[in-house]
């Protein structure tokens, strides 16, 4: 049982269920232990306390998972289905993510850390809208009529056009930093396609990943369309990479980590799409309005702990206005309010996990040994939990390990720039990823000019973290391949076929 202290919102009924019991995986539309009987410990981030048990599945439960995932696409009702009922299902998806939304805010928030206002504000309705925006694909899924030559066939008549058709059985591998909605971006899409799925929750947080798939199954999802398991990497990620009766693999996660997906997926040469870390440059020049810049650039870093794929973690500045907006934002990171993600006042929760507070708090480390110097936090919390104080870190060199690699928790770089095109730029790009990037400037020629020149999938300018259904999210260089979200996740989960017919 999770104890809860007083200021922490009550939980509802539902969300016992979760904790109360050993949570089982639905596979082939069956709620089932692992083969092997092996469950683990899912923990409380905020009070370094087991609160409930999964099962951890290996090869033997992906299997029957890949199994019954294969029939459904082969045989099942799924692929038979039309467009429209498809579509409705999904559709239905997102409607009952808001029907739960309490339960989900609140087992995201446990489980995660997470303020449960942001759980409740931003995770839920973002995966419910995500379903909603993919179920309109559903029926839109069209090929195009192609006027074709062939030479070498003079007088002869065609008709040819190309069909979009499901790819077959996916994959899907998600990460700890958004549960609900990282398992939404690749199940909605994966859905509105008419795929089959197999997905694997983030061992640190498998709970409200379980509770979506009670909702799938509500929502009408036959059996065997989706397979929802719980485990670790090794054992129950990569044998799904590897299965040669799956026909692509999406994975979320470190860069670490999608390195050994495409080996894994070298066997039957499965699509692969991945979306992996990020050191995003977060740029603001001399005439930005800094009453916007100054919260927007600690937002940037600050949501979600840090902990996303495309946190502003390297703050450069224009040196007008360098001191201003550092102490700006070191000030506002003084002010906000760690605690529980259960308590409605938390600003910022805990870290997700032991390792991942060791790995943050190891950073700070090393840069402090390197010569960084924190203008405010730099050391752990209070309490039992996974707290790390929101950190900005000055005097900070280019060649740092700190400045370099993705620490994933609540800590900027703060630099200082004089030339935005000889050196920001070449500063800027100079990192082995490009997720994502923002500007801030109150001239929109400067904005747009420099907005070309970011080599990443996502420039916001004047904003930060604004994600939306309808827009293509993902990495160039090193942080990833394909994109999630918008029309071009279609490109992932779809095959084109051309159909030539002589007339
Ligand atoms: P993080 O370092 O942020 O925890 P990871 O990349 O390690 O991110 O994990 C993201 C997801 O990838 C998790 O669901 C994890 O279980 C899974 N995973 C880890 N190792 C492997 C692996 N070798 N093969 C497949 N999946 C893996």
């Amino acid at each position: 049982m999770c104890a809860v202290a007083a200021r922490e919102v009550a939980l509802e009924p539902n969300v016992r269920k979760w904790l109360d019991n050993p949570c089982r995986m639905l596979i082939d539309g069956q709620w089932v232990t692992s083969e092997s009987g092996k469950t683990f410990d899912v923990f409380n981030p905020a009070t370094d306390t087991v609160i409930a048990q999964a099962q951890a599945a290996d090869k033997t439960d992906v299997n029957k998972a890949v199994k019954a995932a294969r029939r459904a696409f082969d045989d099942g009702p799924w692929t038979k289905m039309s467009p429209a009922e498809r579509g409705r299902i999904v559709w239905k998806i997102g409607d009952l993510i808001m029907e739960y939304q309490e339960e989900l805010a609140q087992l995201e928030s446990l489980d995660n850390g997470k303020p449960i206002s942001i759980a409740r504000a931003a995770d839920v309705p973002l995966a419910s809208e995500l379903f909603q925006y993919m179920a309109g694909w559903a029926t839109k899924l069209n090929g195009d009529q192609i006027g074709i030559t062939v030479p070498y066939a003079p007088g002869a008549e065609w008709h040819a056009y190309t069909r979009r058709e499901p790819v077959g059985v996916c994959g899907q591998i998600i990460p700890w930093n958004f549960p609900l909605l990282m398992a939404a971006w690749k199940l909605g899409p994966a859905l509105a396609c008419g795929n089959t799925v197999v997905m694997k929750l983030a061992e640190e947080t498998p709970l409200s990943g379980l509770k979506l798939a009670e909702i799938m199954q509500e929502a009408g999802v036959p059996d065997g369309v989706v397979n929802i398991i719980t485990g670790f990497g090794e054992e129950a990620g990569a044998p799904i990479a590897a299965h040669p009766m799956v026909d692509k693999i999406a994975f979320t996660g470190s860069t670490e980590v999608g390195r050994l997906i495409v080996d894994a997926a070298k066997g039957n040469l499965k699509k692969v799409s991945l979306e992996l870390g990020g050191k995003s440059p977060n740029i603001v020049l001399a005439d930005a309005d800094l009453e916007k810049t100054i919260p927007g650039a600690a937002n940037a870093i600050f949501f979600n702990h840090g902990q996303c794929c495309a946190a502003g973690s390297r703050l450069f500045v224009h040196e007008s206005v360098y001191d201003q907006v550092v102490e700006g934002v070191a000030d506002f990171a003084r002010n906000i309010k760690l605690g529980p993600g259960l308590d409605p006042e938390t600003q910022m929760g805990p870290l997700v996990s032991r390792t991942q507070f060791d790995r943050v708090t190891g950073f700070l480390e090393s840069g402090k040994s390197q010569g960084a110097r924190a203008a405010v936090g730099g050391e752990r919390g209070d309490g039992d939990g996974y707290f790390v104080k929101p950190t900005v870190l000055v005097d900070v060199k280019d060649d740092m390990e700190v400045y370099q690699e993705e620490i994933f928790g609540p800590v900027v770089t703060a630099s200082k720039f004089s030339d935005l095109d000889e050196e920001l730029i070449k500063r800027a790009n100079d990192t082995v990823f490009g997720l994502a990037s923002g500007i801030w400037t109150q001239d929109i020629g400067k904005a747009h000019r420099l907005a070309a020149k970011i080599r990443a999938g996502t420039v916001w300018v004047n904003c930060y973290n604004i994600f939306d259904a309808a827009l293509p999210f993902g990495g160039y260089k090193q942080s990833g391949w394909g994109r999630e979200m918008g029309e071009q996740v279609l490109n992932n989960y779809t095959e084109c076929k051309a159909v030539t017919v002589s007339l």
